[in-house]
């Protein structure tokens, strides 16, 4: 390795003929550090971007003893433990820490690297580089702050919430108690908007949460859980006891009036209450059914309670979804299966440059069923796997029949985890390699995150195999920077639910401005879901989303228009923005 002094003196001298000042000059615009370390007397040497890294007052680290120095002890023994079981495993190593370098301040490095060793196995030198990733980081900062908290009132959000009530029904089944899921609605809280406008209707939000705050006991828990409504989490909480509680909600609401600006302002709520783990055993579950007795409460009047009745046993659920599974493996067995085109638009242009495959089930009576209507009930009971099957037929054919079409496919966890469905697609691909470049398969975010390691084995090989991958239902599960960094997806779909309130909403804006941020950082295509109104596709294409999909564009149809116009209709696909 050359001598960085040596290398800055002689810098004049064509790149071209020279590798070595080629790379120096590519670390240096990088802002990049490369270094070589030598086991055997403990030496480093550095070259690239010294600055970025490197308090210029003190002397550059010339021993990983002294680079030790610039860390904290845990984010040594991080980086040591990267290096180690690099060794045990081959390959190349990365690993994250922060630097206490230039004037004190510290820095967030990426390093990766790899070993040398000599004949006897023995390791002599590590090289490597380093990245500093500041900007990566505080985008990371962000997105785990919006994940968790809402904007307005500081409190858990809907997810953080739902993570809260599976804990606590976790923790009451352990210790044999019950515990209240309980949600309260503002009532008519459209008008306070519209009369006062949403600075007001912010501020008001705030202060109901603070009163409700207030009022609870120290281990209980609140968040805010769309619009106008509060979940709070009340652990030791019995049937008894949960109307007593919610009528003390109420109280404090009604009791006292709100001063604002714009002067006093009466509130009154209403509360949906259910008792856990006897009415539900799932925080989904629960949620929803407390949505439903908040429902019932409103219809009574304001300031009114309700608390969640089952109309249908659990019993009856279950008859339900097992008829609804014969249906559907009846379904696959005569071809009644069929997909829905919906099409993926240039943010720019508004021209399709894709499309996705959404399955649809025909009922007796003509109609179709949409997947959200039976796709959950068969991926609970496992028949989604041959499902999926069906539909990797069903889009490769339509391909092949196409050569101008780009499809995207839905695939579930359980085929994720089961490797027949990869090994099967590859084989496909295999025989006809022109179809895997405009095959895009999405697999929804959540699932990617339950087995980051089965996943990421899952993406690497589609990867190889051609085709793109889409990471779908993207930001509702909050996937953090260093997790993406594992799954080489090449589109990130923006989850539905932070498109709904655009144009309006700041959180919303916020949160796709900090996922668009993030997927150019990692060059990933964005896509947003759910695109209902022109605002939105107009607001979407100026925060940088390259992609727009939704009923704004095209409701999803079995009667796409490429087959209508007998092949010589719209053209589609491959305009550029996908490929
Ligand atoms: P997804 O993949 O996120 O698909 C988008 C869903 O949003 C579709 O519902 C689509 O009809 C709906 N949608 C599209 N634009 C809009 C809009 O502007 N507003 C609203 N409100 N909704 C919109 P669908 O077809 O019922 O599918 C639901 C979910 O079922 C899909 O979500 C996907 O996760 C799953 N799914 C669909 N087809 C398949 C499949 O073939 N295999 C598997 N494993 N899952 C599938
Ligand atoms: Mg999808
Ligand atoms: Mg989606």
């Amino acid at each position: 390795m050359s001598h960085p002094a040596v290398i800055a003196s002689a810098k004049s001298v064509a790149l071209s003929q020279h590798p070595e000042l080629t790379a120096l000059a590519s670390l240096e615009a990088a802002g990049d550090l490369a270094f070589f370390w030598d086991l055997d007397g403990d030496q480093i040497d550095w070259v690239g971007a010294m600055e970025e890294f490197f308090d210029a007052d003190l002397p550059t680290p010339a021993s990983m003893a002294m680079f030790d120095t610039l860390m904290s002890e845990s984010d040594a023994l991080t980086h040591r433990q990267a290096i180690t079981r690099h060794l045990a495993h081959g390959d190349r190593y990365e690993c994250q820490y922060r630097l206490h370098g230039r004037k004190g301040a510290s820095v967030w490095v990426h390093e990766r690297g790899q070993v040398t060793l000599d004949a006897n196995g023995r390791v002599t030198h590590v090289y490597g580089t380093l990245r500093t990733i500041d900007e990566l980081k505080s985008q990371e900062a962000k997105l785990i702050h919006y994940a968790d908290y809402d904007d307005i009132t500081g409190h858990y959000n809907k997810r953080r919430l739902r993570e809260s009530l599976d804990k606590a029904v976790n923790y009451v089944q352990h210790f044999s108690t019950t515990g209240a899921y309980l949600v309260v609605g503002i009532d008519r809280f459209s008008v306070i908007n519209e009369c006062y406008g949403f600075r007001i209707g912010d501020k008001l939000l705030n202060r109901v949460a603070q009163r409700l705050l207030h009022h609870l006991r120290i281990a209980d828990i609140i968040g805010r859980v769309d619009g106008d409504r509060f979940g709070l989490i009340l652990y030791h909480c019995t049937e008894d006891e949960l109307v007593g509680a919610a009528e003390r909600f109420i109280r404090v609401i009604a009791e006292e009036i709100f001063n604002t600006e714009q002067g006093a302002i009466p509130l009154t709520a209403s509360v949906g209450g259910i008792i856990f783990p006897t009415q539900g055993v799932t925080a989904t579950e629960l949620m929803a059914r407390a949505e439903i007795a908040l429902q019932h409460a409103k219809r009574k009047g304001s300031s009114s309670f309700s608390q969640f009745k089952p109309m249908v046993s659990d019993k009856a659920v279950q008859t339900h979804n097992l008829a609804l599974q014969d249906k559907v493996r009846r379904a696959l067995q005569n071809k009644d299966l069929c997909l829905a085109y919906q099409p993926l638009v240039d943010a720019t242009t508004h021209q399709a440059v894709s499309y996705e495959c959404l399955l649809r089930m025909k009922n007796p009576d003509g109609t179709l069923m949409p997947a959200a209507e039976f796709i959950p009930v068969i991926e609970k009971l496992g028949l989604i796997r041959q499902v999926d099957w069906a539909v990797m037929d069903m889009a490769l054919d339509e391909l092949r029949a196409n050569p101008d079409l780009d499809l995207g496919i839905n695939v579930s966890p359980a085929n994720i985890s089961d490797g027949r469905w990869l090994n099967q697609l590859m084989e496909n691909l295999a025989k006809d390699p022109s179809l895997a470049k405009r095959l895009v398969v999405e697999i929804t975010e959540t699932a990617a995150m339950d087995d980051l390691e089965q996943s990421s084995h899952f993406v690497n090989a589609l990867k190889k195999s051609g085709c793109r991958i889409a990471l779908d239902d993207f930001g509702a599960g909050f996937t953090s920077l260093r997790e993406l960094q594992y799954l080489p997806v090449d589109i990130l779909k923006i989850d539905r639910d932070f498109v709904k309130l655009l144009p309006d909403d700041a959180a919303s804006i916020r949160m796709v401005q900090t996922l668009v941020g993030l997927a150019s950082d990692l060059s990933l295509v964005t896509v947003a879901e759910g695109v209902e109104t022109i605002e939105q596709a107009n607001l979407l294409k100026d925060l940088g989303v390259a992609v727009l999909q939704g009923y704004y564009f095209g409701r999803p149809t079995t009667d796409p228009a490429w087959r209508l116009a007998h092949g010589d209709g719209q053209a589609v696909g491959q305009t550029g923005v996908f490929c």
